[in-house]
């Protein structure tokens, strides 16, 4: 019911910090109801070169966002002081539609055993059944009785298939939510895209907060748009479809950090610099710039302006 996202660039956060601000954002969302929770945040070989050994945690509890903390904090093996330059967290509290509450019904959904893809889900999937059959005919496992794994099964079958092409995660997303229906809001993280995070929403609610750590401030925040037009905006800043993926962004070494959630009460702490998605938007955070497409065919030849409000 409530979906909490962290990314931080070029700006060192030790895992307990990143801990806290994923449980944080939890507790600030509890208001919304909920019966289990969960978070997802990189693991010590995330900046590995070799995406055997990279790896990704996640940690699910029924019960209170409390609860869930304790469950984190007592996890074994983890070095609560490494410090990352860039990591990727995503959190969610949810209120169960599809599958008993229970840990594995709870979210981050997961790809596999390895947490290849993780998901977070506000919402429903009304055509589950049909991608579950054939992801089940194809050989795929399924773990819990949400449909939210369908979701994130789907995107780790086209992942498989088309990995030699080197498809970028934008596309991957895309491609698996053009055969999504109902309502959602999703937050995506992979352990194939260390440093990337893919946002989209349906029906359901999600805004992206936006804080620069840069000197200059907040009116100077390097959020990159169309083909043409490059370098440091002051607001409104335009957001368009037309972008690529080259971002002068990583060129600036400018430090950053991005928030995603279903509500802005639980950003507001954080910044006060918002963009609030529209449906059929996909946000894409990679090299640290942030860039908003369109999934739907219908529009996606067309520029797509979102401003960043305070
Ligand atoms: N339909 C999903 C589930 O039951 C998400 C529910 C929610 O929005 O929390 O797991």
């Amino acid at each position: 019911c409530g979906i909490f996202g962290y990314l931080n660039y070029l700006v060192k956060r030790d895992r307990r910090f990143i801990a806290d601000i994923l449980i944080n954002g939890l507790h600030r969302l509890e208001y919304r109801g909920y019966d289990s929770s969960g978070i997802a945040f990189d693991g010590d070989s995330i900046n590995s070169n070799n995406s055997d050994e990279r790896t990704c945690m996640v940690v699910r509890q029924k019960g209170k966002v409390e609860e869930l903390e304790h469950a984190v904090k007592s996890l074994e093996n983890v070095d609560w002081n490494g410090e990352y330059s860039v990591h990727v967290g995503i959190a969610h509290t949810r209120w169960a539609t599809h599958g008993e509450p229970n840990a594995v019904n709870s979210h981050p959904q997961r790809s596999d055993e390895q947490n290849q893809f993780v998901c977070v889900h506000n919402g429903i999937i009304t055509n589950y059944k049909d991608i579950k059959q054939y992801l089940t005919n194809k050989g795929y496992k399924f773990e819990s009785e949400t449909d939210t794994e369908v979701v994130i099964k789907l995107v780790k079958y086209l992942y498989d298939k088309h990995k030699n092409e080197h498809i970028t995660f934008q596309k991957l997303i895309e491609m698996a939510c053009s055969q999504l229906e109902g309502a959602f809001a999703l937050l995506f993280k992979s352990i194939h895209y260390p440093g990337e995070l893919c946002a989209t929403r349906r029906g359901s609610p999600m805004v992206i907060g936006v804080k620069c750590a840069d000197q200059l401030g907040a009116n100077h925040i390097p959020v990159m748009f169309s083909k043409d037009l490059r370098g440091v905006f002051s607001p409104p800043l335009m957001i368009t479809d037309q972008t690529t993926a080259d971002l002068a962004v990583t060129g600036n070494n400018r430090s950053i950090e991005y928030f995603f959630a279903s509500d802005a009460s639980a950003i507001i702490e954080h910044t006060n610099q918002v963009i609030f998605m529209e449906d059929d938007d996909l946000a894409v955070v990679r090299n640290g710039a942030l860039t908003i497409h369109r999934t739907q065919h219908e529009v996606s030849g067309q520029s797509t302006i979102r401003e960043i409000i305070e």
